[in-house]
């Protein structure tokens, strides 16, 4: 008998009606053979509705508390799920992400799985019962306290738990068919990708696609689990994220997707002395307030000045901290001054047969060009090119890249609801 863990999105369990169908199609996979573990996120928006009640009583809610109140969410719609599934004449039991053996440090917010005992899911399911299981949550030994595992979290709850019982398949039931060539809902002529290795979909993720949480994604490439992210609203094959060996080929297409990110801001750090040692003084200011830094470009120094520009990008939530610490070792590292653009948006290509295919780059910038978008950074890795433009250009510059690397298909991508999760 084969193991599968499916994981449902908040989207996909958003009200009774939608519990129910959930309910349906988990029963139809555990009659069909298999032993089933489920993974649910918290309904609809719920998550967002207990933040914001959270942040109406005080700015900066305390890390546990929060973690206690939002693991409610998820409490909720794991026990209505399975008084749905026993309604059905199929036993279920739920259980929190404690009771399941999710183990996590002690990081409220975004606590990190170190553990996964599933004693109690493996009892259950040699019952025969299907178990169900809150997801973003989990426990921290030394504290004894509940954790969650960071927004979207849910995901990487799923695979942990495929790993940790050697599932055959964890399968992310989502609002859209898979994971798309761009998102659909900004380029309707994105294409379903059937299979895409966990390389690429981390880059993707990284990139901004939204369609899975990048920590669960580097856990599934990490411990080899195969994903199968598929629609929660029809029975279509969605899209597998493998894990090939060593010598094991996947079809690559030179261009496998193109994300974007609105999310992130760029900082100038203007007329710094060009003389060794300045980067490294700014980066470890940078360090210090644990902001997330992404692109980074420097500009050539012009003999006659000896001063050079710096620019970063990083996430917009992380600006303000940054800024002032440099700004308060302004004197120490000599720069003139600080720009901070949050009108930015970045573009990136991402595709494993890039490694083997030259004029990547001249096609991307040449689709830019002939649309009148001016790039303002760039940056590459082995698989991926990054660009930053103006943030009111970049779905514009999603679509025209998108359509230059061939990647358009005439059947429209249905989109079920509206989150994307
Ligand atoms: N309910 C949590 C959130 O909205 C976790 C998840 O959806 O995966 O972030
Ligand atoms: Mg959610």
């Amino acid at each position: 008998m084969s193991l599968i863990v499916q994981k449902f999105g908040g989207s996909s369990v958003a009200d009774a009606e939608s519990i129910k169908r959930v309910a349906k199609r988990i029963v139809a996979t555990r009659q069909a053979g298999h032993e089933v573990v489920v993974v649910v996120s918290a309904m609809g928006d719920t998550t967002d509705e207990l933040l914001e009640l959270a942040n109406q009583l005080v700015p900066a809610p305390a890390g546990r508390e929060l973690d206690m109140l939002l693991t409610a969410g998820e409490r909720i719609s794991m026990a209505l799920l399975a008084m749905a599934i026993k309604g059905l004449g199929v036993d279920a039991r739920s259980y929190t992400g404690s009771q399941a053996g999710i183990i996590t440090d002690p990081q409220h917010g975004a606590a990190r799985i170190t553990e996964v005992t599933p004693g109690r899911v493996r009892e259950a399911l040699d019952q025969g019962a299907v178990a169900i299981v809150a997801g973003f949550q989990g426990f921290n030994r030394g504290t004894g306290d509940i954790t969650t595992l960071g927004r979207g979290g849910s995901d990487t709850t799923a695979v942990a738990l495929a790993a940790a019982l050697g599932a055959e398949v964890c399968e992310i039931y989502t609002d859209v068919d898979g994971v798309y060539s761009a998102d659909p809902r900004v380029v309707p002529s994105a294409r379903k990708i059937d299979v895409i290795t966990s390389e690429e979909m981390l880059e993707l993720a990284s990139a901004g696609a939204k369609v899975l949480y990048i920590r669960a994604v580097e856990y599934a490439r990490r411990h080899g689990v195969t994903l199968h992210v598929r629609s929660s609203f029809n029975n279509n094959d969605g899209t597998l994220v493998v894990n090939p060996k060593e010598g094991e080929t996947v079809e690559e297409p030179i261009i496998t997707g193109v994300a974007t990110d609105l999310s992130e801001a760029k900082i100038t750090v203007v007329g710094v002395p060009d003389i060794p040692g300045k980067a490294a003084q700014i980066f470890t200011i940078v360090a210090g307030t644990n902001a997330n830094i992404d692109m980074i470009v420097q500009n050539v120094s012009t003999a006659s000045t000896g001063l050079a520009d710096i620019s970063f990008t990083l996430p917009k939530s992380d600006a303000q901290a940054v800024i002032t610490a440099l700004t308060a070792s302004q004197a120490d590292v000599g720069f003139d001054s600080l720009q901070h653009d949050d009108q930015i948006g970045k573009l990136a290509v991402v595709g494993a047969g890039m490694r083997t295919n030259a004029g990547v780059s001249a096609k991307l910038f040449t689709a830019l060009f002939e649309a009148g978008i001016n790039i303002e950074m760039i940056s590459t890795s082995e698989i991926r090119i990054s660009v930053v433009t103006r943030a009111d250009t970049v779905n514009e510059a999603m679509r025209v890249v998108h359509s230059a690397f061939g990647l358009d298909v005439d059947e429209v991508a249905v989109v079920h609801a509206g989150t994307g999760r």
